[in-house]
């Protein structure tokens, strides 16, 4: 779809509804099918370098891998703690193991860390949702494509998204309840994404709306779970039930996962060159949720540009760097490089200067 067509040309964008299962495989069948990469997967543990330079990593079976440049991409899976109410236990994700070693061998490097966090929302099974009041967001009628090498078209609309909103009824059960949840319960340390907060906060935040929009989105094809987008909670089980099952088109909506909240370190973007090689250490390249960011448009970004530097390095070329007036890249890195963040960073299109001129339309 094409996002905020009521505004004008520099403020629209274009979003598209991705099938995480078959993103997923169509990704890792491309990459096994690449020529001249071999795809290993496994447990870092540790990063190895000698004189100032990286020489390849540990995993966690001994296995040692020799490297002239290394991307690292770790997410939210430093030191990760998932929370939910007052129960808490290590993850990087929810049902995966966090990476400890890994974050003890960075501190090892005198790199400079600290902790963020998010939160994610319960999935619900699409069966047990009655979307029949609920306005129906479907895919754009006119053609479009998310890349320049794309034909634009006209996709297929077999799982639309829903809209319902949050009512005076959700916001009493949070209120009631605050007591309960990490994000009011002094557990959560580290700061959240201002831009994606959680639901709690909101009502807290913001105690004259009487509702927010919330988006039924679905996960996939091969799956039945739906993504309720602005309920980030982190309330115990029997909560969340009740929150969810105040909502309009909800009210016997079965709930598969519950939503969380993550901890994890990042390492502080201050010490990286634009090119999101680490200072200090030559050939270590950082990208994604480790330099603090959040989103995946930001994740791409500085993964495409530390994947091409890595490689640029190991040629003994110069690196490439997108500067504030070419790219939106640009202006991400070198706020992550010259300022660093306080809260996960978002690329919002008020952060660049030439937004008029680094729009898509
Ligand atoms: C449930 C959920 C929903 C989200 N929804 C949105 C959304 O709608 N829009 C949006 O823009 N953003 C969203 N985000 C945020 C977005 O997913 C992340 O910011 C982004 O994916 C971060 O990308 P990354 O590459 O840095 O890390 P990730 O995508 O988290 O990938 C990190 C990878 O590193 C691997 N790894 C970690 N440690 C090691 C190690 N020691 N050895 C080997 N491998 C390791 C992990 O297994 C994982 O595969 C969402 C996040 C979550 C959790």
């Amino acid at each position: 779809r094409l996002l905020n067509t009521s505004k004008g040309k520099a403020m629209q964008v274009r979003r598209a509804q991705a099938d995480r299962v078959r993103y997923k495989l169509l990704w890792k069948n491309l990459l096994e099918k690449a020529d001249g990469l071999d795809l290993i997967e496994g447990m870092v543990e540790e990063i190895l370098t000698s004189c100032g330079h990286v020489i390849g990593v540990r995993l966690r079976e001994g296995l040692k891998l020799a490297a002239k440049a290394v991307v690292l991409a770790t997410g939210t899976f430093l030191n990760g703690r998932v929370l939910l109410g007052s129960f808490t236990y290590p993850a990087g994700r929810s049902g995966e193991p966090p990476s400890i070693a890994l974050a003890a061998s960075l501190r090892k490097l005198d790199l400079k860390m600290d902790r963020l966090n998010t939160g994610t929302t319960p999935r619900v099974n699409r069966h047990s949702i009655d979307t029949s009041g609920l306005k129906r967001q479907d895919t754009s009628q006119t053609p479009l494509a998310l890349s320049f090498w794309s034909k634009p078209a006209v996709l297929t609309n077999d799982y639309p998204v829903y809209v319902t909103h949050t009512n005076e009824e959700t916001h009493q059960i949070i209120r009631e309840n605050l007591s309960l949840t990490p994000n009011y319960n002094g557990l959560l340390l580290g700061e959240g994404p201002r831009h994606c907060p959680s639901l709690e906060s909101k009502i807290v935040k913001f105690p004259d709306r009487t509702s927010h929009k919330v988006f039924l989105e679905p996960e996939g094809r091969e799956t039945a779970e739906v993504y309720l987008q602005g309920i980030y909670t982190a309330f115990p089980p029997k909560i969340q039930e009740r929150i969810v099952h105040s909502i309009a088109g909800l009210e016997q909506a079965q709930i598969e996962r519950y939503g969380y909240d993550i901890e994890y370190d990042y390492v502080d973007p201050t010490q990286l060159r634009p090119s999101l090689e680490v200072d200090g250490i030559d050939g270590l390249f950082l990208a994604g949720q480790i330099n603090g960011t959040t989103g995946y448009e930001e994740a791409a970004g500085q993964g495409i540009l530390a994947g091409i530097n890595a490689a640029r390095s190991i040629k003994g070329e110069k690196p490439l760097v997108l500067s504030r007036g070419q790219a939106f890249i640009g202006v991400m890195v070198d706020d992550l490089v010259t300022k660093g963040i306080t809260e996960p960073y978002r690329m919002l299109p008020s952060r660049a200067e030439y937004r008029i001129t680094l729009r898509e339309g």
